[in-house]
């Protein structure tokens, strides 16, 4: 029997459906943060299970979706130097920027390379001195202490030709520029199980403190999501906000600290752009001036050129959560995952490609 067989226990699952189902008596509204959680939701159908009195939101934890168009212009026009080779995960291949995607140049003759961690981005370095290699930093919390890794392995190796851009994200900063917002209304906030696994539990005292929102942070199978929709239905049905973990066998209240150290050794908090969310202050990561040399922004000359926004996509306002997919007149239509307009539908965690697959039963 697999670890992960007990959190998909039908047994348990339905235990939890008729505790939620007995004690929910207010409306409220949950918003679950991250990607992974959306399609977890939408693939094991947890809404359709879940009482009338539980509306569920998505947030904007995608880092995909998130990615600014101004940056993805910045990513393609430094592919296009006849000089760089750019190498990034899959995921970004097929985003649309203002004109293009990193597909497109490959296409065209840039040097894009797929990789799956930052130790093949050092690998084609060495193996290639002659090229400047950028790594393309997209990520949140989960992914930056990898990238700031590889950063100090290439100072440690005296590598030359090795370049980050850096587009990571940090997720307390923008939670709480959507509250601040007062666009939507959140009654209590699924948490991010892996991004909580690095910063720790307590990054989201502030939430229940000074907003009054209880937080859970949650695994990603059935009986972890639905564990946390109970433990906050119980915190709301008595009027308390505290954060708790429903995924303790990943993440603890200090997080990992020997990652959040290597993180803030090579990066500091910077502002940074969300997709449909605009400027937020300290939500970035930008490089620190002892490792400015690695700065891809820095290193090269380019001209990403004027941002132009997708005609027609509203996932700055999924990513919001004021809108769904199915209020996108070109979801389904023009929309697919085979032909994205935007990013929510390229990606795995896109709200637009979940309920491209998984919501059918929705409808
Ligand atoms: Fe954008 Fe496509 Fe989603 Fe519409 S369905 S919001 S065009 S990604």
């Amino acid at each position: 029997m697999r670890l992960v067989d007990d959190f998909r226990n039908s047994d348990l699952a339905k235990g939890l459906i008729g505790s939620i189902r007995r004690s929910s008596t207010k409306h409220v509204r949950l918003m679950e943060f991250c990607g992974g959680h959306t399609v977890a939701i939408m693939r094991h159908g947890i809404r359709q299970l879940l009482p009338s009195t539980i509306e569920m939101l998505s947030g904007p934890g995608c880092p995909v979706c998130v990615t600014d168009n101004a940056d993805l212009d910045k990513a393609i026009a430094l592919a296009r130097l006849p000089e760089v080779t750019l190498t990034t995960f899959g995921d970004m291949l097929k985003v649309r920027g203002s004109r293009s995607s990193l597909q497109q140049a490959r296409a065209e003759g840039a040097d894009v390379r797929i990789v799956y961690s930052t130790l093949d981005a050092l690998q084609i370095a060495r193996q290639n001195p002659s090229r400047k290699v950028v790594f393309l930093g997209v990520g949140f919390e989960t992914t930056a202490p990898t990238v700031a890794a590889s950063i100090l392995q290439a100072e440690k190796e005296g590598l030359q030709n090795y370049y980050v851009l850096s587009m990571h994200k940090l997720c307390p900063p923008v939670i709480k520029a959507i509250l601040d917002s007062g666009e939507v209304r959140v009654s209590g906030l699924i948490c991010p199980g892996h991004v909580s696994a690095v910063v720790g539990s307590g990054s989201w005292d502030f939430i229940a403190r000074d907003y009054g929102i209880p937080c859970v942070v949650s695994g990603f199978e059935p009986v972890d999501i639905l564990q946390t929709v109970h433990m906050l239905v119980g915190q709301l049905e008595k009027g308390e906000s505290r954060v708790e973990i429903a995924y303790r066998r990943g993440v603890s209240a200090e997080g990992n600290k020997r990652a959040l150290e290597i993180m803030y050794q090579v990066f500091e908090p910077c502002p940074a752009r969300w997709r449909g969310v605009g400027a937020v202050p300290g939500s970035g990561l930008g490089l620190r001036d002892a490792y400015r040399r690695f700065d891809a922004e820095a290193a090269f000359e380019f001209d990403p050129g004027p941002t132009v926004e997708p005609k027609g996509c509203i996932c700055g306002e999924i990513l919001r959560a004021i809108k769904t997919p199915r209020e996108c007149s070109l979801f389904r239509s023009v929309c697919t995952p085979a032909n994205p307009v935007g990013p929510c539908m390229v990606s795995s965690e896109g709200s637009c490609a979940a309920y491209y697959l998984y919501g059918a039963a929705d409808d």
